[in-house]
């Protein structure tokens, strides 16, 4: 048995917006009418669930009809640094390598960020950098982080409005587990440290491309 479902003036004009625009938030397409995302959400609803729109968290409202391979890449193209980053893990470059050890098992990260006065990057450490130095001869407590670490310029960033996608790319190119999320600083004067996209990030959010829930 097919049911039709007959769509309100409001519901068609939801739908032709979603076709030319999706994916699109819940947000911007009641921006677009000048209503509120309450006043749309029974229509939404409706729609998703008469099958017209299907919805992926974060990215938001598509039309069905689209291929999968397209949908795919424009689901992409919404997914941004600035939305899935998470906190960066810093230590001072004067921090000893014993110290900076216990911070890795404190805050259960795998790469801490090394940062100058003012927050700007100066280096990374990851977990085989602390091995590699425990195995050595010298004082973990005497050894200062900036010894051992991976020193500008030669630390791979990203920025707040890259696509996660190159994110991941870079993730993967470089064969490293973590990128910091940097803002350059006005007077040129370094790199601030605003966050961090680990593996671990990539695969949150793979995760979520699969979940359908309203957004
Ligand atoms: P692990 O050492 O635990 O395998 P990684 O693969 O991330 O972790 O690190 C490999 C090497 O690359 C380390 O010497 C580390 O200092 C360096 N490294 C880690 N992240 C970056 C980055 N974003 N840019 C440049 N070098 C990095």
């Amino acid at each position: 048995m097919v049911i039709t479902i007959e769509l309100t003036n409001r519901q068609e004009l939801i739908l032709k917006i979603v076709q030319e625009e999706g994916p699109i938030t819940g947000e911007q397409i009641a921006e677009k009418l000048n209503l509120t995302r309450a006043t749309l959400r029974p229509d939404l609803s409706i729609l998703t669930m008469a099958g017209y729109l299907e919805a992926r968290p974060r990215v938001g409202y598509y039309y069905s009809g689209k291929k999968g391979n397209q949908l795919l890449k424009e689901m992409l193209n919404k997914m941004t640094v600035k939305d899935y980053k998470a906190v960066p893990v810093v230590i001072k470059e004067d921090t000893s390598v014993y110290d900076a050890i216990v911070t890795m098992f404190l805050e259960d990260v795998g790469t801490l960020y090394v940062v100058k006065e003012r927050g700007t990057l100066a280096g990374i450490v990851s977990r085989k950098d602390l091995l590699k130095a425990a195995i050595g001869k010298q004082s973990l407590q005497d050894l200062p982080i900036s010894v051992i670490m991976t020193r500008m310029p030669n630390i791979i960033t990203c920025q707040i409005d890259d696509l996660l996608i190159e994110a991941a790319n870079k993730l993967i190119q470089y064969q490293i587990d973590s990128i910091p999320v940097v803002k350059p600083l006005d007077n040129g004067e370094g790199l601030e440290v605003i966050g961090r996209i680990t593996k671990t990030t990539i695969a949150k959010a793979f995760v979520e491309l699969g979940k359908e829930k309203e957004v």
